[in-house]
């Protein structure tokens, strides 16, 4: 790819032809808001609040699809620019309802951050009286459509990444609004539950059931690791408040999945803090199951293969894998199994 100069605001920045001014300038930590844009995504045009500056150009240009070109020459926060996009985010606050205080997306939300950096107080428009009723009729999450920006986001994230296409815009002009099938709520829809829209949607417009007032983002610590479910190795965002996990999200940035996750992987970590889970081995006396320790337990599997072993050779044993373990114990598993038992019956869990 041939190396392009281009000048934003006075600075000579290098990028590579076929780039965004968006991401020539986010690449230099020149700072362009955005909305309907996501990187994973990709521009959507929609939301125009990447308006910036260019010489030689009429008007002001969308910066989430402009290409760089050699020498050109961007200004990106002009009288001009400012006001416009002023405008915008006045329009986006006064054709919903906005409440910072009482919104679960508050300290995340892309809308409110642009509305603070921006300085503006209040909406200088009339506020449409549209009322939408929040949307609970989902398991796992909530649409509050009073807080829908129109950014395509969440259309793009369903139709597009993880490919269920439930979501799409519907009706038109100022009531027009993101609908599941056919205007279904969305708990009657053909809605998986993957919460793909929910972790693309940038405002309070689609949240995390199981996390509502479970706590702000600055009162939460985010651990990366690992999806326990499967083999594939999502990564994962743990938001841990007071030792308890609150919601999961996907860790965009990284392989295998880019921030996507099954409903598993994003909304059933209950089983964590579950009193009912298995923290001891159990063992069946007298036909039922008891707690033992790890010591009685292994000493008694071990004897029991050794007979089982004797009796009926070591082709009458089976060793079966987890897939929600490591590979590492799952080659332990194996070598035991041919090394110490003596047989190549080994299969694992995702295969049956
Ligand atoms: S969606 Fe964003 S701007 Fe709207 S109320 Fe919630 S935090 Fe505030
Ligand atoms: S949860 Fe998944 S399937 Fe359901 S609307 Fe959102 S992206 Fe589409
Ligand atoms: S629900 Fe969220 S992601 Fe979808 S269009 Fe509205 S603001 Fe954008």
């Amino acid at each position: 790819m041939k190396n392009i100069i281009l000048n934003i605001n006075g600075r000579s920045i290098q990028t590579v032809e076929g780039r965004t001014v968006l991401k020539a300038a986010r690449e230099n930590g020149i700072y362009i808001p955005t909305l309907c844009y996501h990187p994973r995504t990709k521009q959507a045009g929609k939301c125009r609040i990447c308006v910036v500056e260019v010489e030689g150009l009429p008007g002001l240009r969308i910066s989430c699809s402009l290409e760089a070109k050699e020498n050109m020459v961007v200004l990106t926060n002009t009288e001009r620019v400012l006001e416009t996009r002023k405008m915008i985010v006045e329009l986006y606050l006064s054709s919903g309802k906005h409440n910072c205080i009482s919104c679960e997306a508050n300290g995340r939300c892309e809308l409110q951050e642009v509305t603070y950096r921006l300085g503006i107080e209040k909406s200088t428009f009339p506020v449409l009286t549209k009322d939408y009723p929040p949307d609970t009729s989902s398991p796992m999450i909530i649409r509050d459509l009073n807080k829908c920006i129109q950014c395509y986001r969440c259309i793009a994230g369903c139709n597009n990444i993880a490919v269920n296409e439930v979501l799409d815009m519907g009706f038109r002009g100022s009531n027009m609004t993101v609908v599941c099938d056919t205007n279904k709520p969305m708990g009657k829809s053909s809605c998986v539950i993957c919460g793909e829209c929910v972790q693309l949607c940038p405002t309070g417009a689609l949240t995390e059931k199981k996390a509502f007032g479970k706590g702000r983002p600055w009162e939460i610590k985010k651990i990366k690791t690992t999806c326990p479910y499967c083999g594939v190795g999502c990564q994962v965002h743990l938001h841990v408040k007071d030792n308890e996990i609150v919601k999961v999200t996907g860790v965009e940035e990284v392989a295998p999945n880019y921030g996507s996750l099954c409903i598993k992987g994003r909304f059933g970590y209950d089983f964590v803090h579950s009193p009912e889970r298995l923290k001891m081995p159990l063992l069946r006396k007298n036909g039922k199951f008891v707690e033992v320790s790890w010591d009685e337990a292994l000493d008694f599997t071990a004897s029991r293969l050794l007979e089982i072993k004797k009796a009926r050779g070591p082709e009458s044993i089976v060793g079966i894998g987890c897939a929600r373990t490591t590979n590492e114990n799952n080659y332990v598993m194996m070598k035991f199994m041919r090394a110490a038992v003596g047989t190549n019956n080994v299969d694992h869990c995702a295969r049956t």
